[in-house]
């Protein structure tokens, strides 16, 4: 017997909830730009159905940031759309940083100087996933693995 991995176990509970007719949270802000070949729809979505969770008291505890590893974890990140609850906790100043990175990639290389070599940040590829690179590592079990061995993959490429 496998065993689901928890996100997954997570994104069905509320997927129940949602058929069983609770109301989505609302998005009152501007529709967000697509995302790891993820549009701007898929996004808000996945945002609701996080929302909901943490309304319903689901959401994991978050603590401090995953990246730097010192500031509280304000939010979540989400690299994979297809995943909704693959999300990992990050402070405000370096999710700024994660989302900035195809805009400069300098400046990323450059803030990953500051972060330790194992940090799954480091992994991030400084482009977009293409959706069908998107959709299939969000189909892996173990999908940050699966993602750090594409873009070890990718880089090894160029
Ligand atoms: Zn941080």
């Amino acid at each position: 017997m496998s065993m689901l991995p928890a996100d997954i176990v997570l994104d069905r509970k509320i997927d129940m909830l949602i058929e069983g007719g609770h109301p989505l949270p609302r998005w009152g802000w501007p529709e967000p730009a697509p995302y790891n070949g993820a549009t701007g729809t898929e996004r808000v979505r996945v945002w609701q159905k996080n929302h909901l969770a943490w309304r319903v008291g689901l959401m994991p505890e978050r603590s401090v940031c995953s990246v730097c590893e010192k500031r509280d974890a304000e939010q979540w990140h989400g690299e994979l759309y297809f995943r909704p609850f693959a999300l990992m906790p990050i402070c405000r100043s370096c999710h700024a940083r994660v989302h900035r990175r195809f805009r400069s990639p300098a400046r990323w290389g450059e803030f990953l100087l500051t972060i330790k070599a194992d940090n799954w940040v480091q992994t991030l590829l400084p482009e977009q996933l293409s959706r069908d690179t998107a959709i299939k590592l969000s189909n892996e079990p173990d999908w940050l693995g699966a993602l750090s061995a594409f873009a070890a993959a990718r880089q090894a490429d160029q």
